[in-house]
């Protein structure tokens, strides 16, 4: 299955697609980690693009795309993937479109408060990029990763003037895409409405529709 994970930022893609990677046995491609990775990396692309990410507006599409396509080439992509965070422009879908078929977009649609206090909250390991938040998913151990015994952080992009920022950044730039999915049949919506509800729930809901969907395929 090639599954896109559509919902702004903080709705919860990262925390469901590393939960579902395991469960379905296809990689999770997350291109917010990617630009993430070249940025610490300090590579050439890496310094031009801290500073769209840092300001929480999108990285250039054809930057983007690149980065995409290059990884899609590779093995482990071959029975399906997991995107997170792409495409976040109908441009990008339009190249997606090009690269892969998608059978399946999950549309997360959560309320405004629920972003902004999950994402004031989020904490990421930087050695293993494991997800937390100190209201829902607090880690064992104060500041260290129950996974790898990284450390963890607050993303840059997470404080509140930047949040604004990637919320208004998602209506304008990519929520066009849920008509665009929609108008293609592959759009299926998940809500939440509750902060608490933990994650296991939304993905028990998640890999239904994936299942349906697959059932669709073949019949
Ligand atoms: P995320 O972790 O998905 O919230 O992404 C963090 C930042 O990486 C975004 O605010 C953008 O600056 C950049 N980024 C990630 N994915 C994309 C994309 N598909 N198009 C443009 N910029 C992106």
């Amino acid at each position: 299955m090639r599954i896109v994970m559509l919902g702004p930022p903080g709705a919860g893609k990262g925390t469901y697609a590393s939960r579902l990677t395991k469960i379905l046995g296809i990689p999770h491609i997350s291109t917010g980690d990617m630009v993430r990775e070249e940025i610490k990396k300090q590579t050439d692309l890496g310094k031009r693009i801290k500073e769209y990410s840092d300001r929480g507006i999108l990285v250039p599409d054809e930057i983007i795309i690149k980065l995409l396509a290059e990884r899609l080439k590779k093995q482990d992509c071959k029975d399906g993937f997991i995107l997170d965070g792409f495409p976040r422009t109908i441009n990008q879908a339009e190249a997606l479109e090009k690269i892969a078929k998608i059978d399946l977009v999950i549309n997360l649609e959560v309320p405004d408060e629920i972003i902004i206090t999950r994402l004031s909250n989020r904490l990421i390991c930087g050695k293993c990029g494991a997800i937390y938040n100190l209201l829902t998913l607090k880690p064992k151990k104060e500041g260290i990763c129950d996974k790898c015994g990284g450390k963890l952080y607050q993303r840059k992009d997470d404080r509140p003037e930047v949040i604004r920022e990637r919320l208004k950044v998602y209506r304008k730039q990519t929520e066009p895409l849920i008509e665009y999915y929609t108008k293609r049949g592959l759009l299926r919506n998940v809500r939440c409405d509750d902060l608490m509800i933990p994650p296991e729930v939304m993905v028990k809901k998640i890999v239904e529709i994936i299942k349906q969907q697959k059932e669709i395929k073949s019949s």
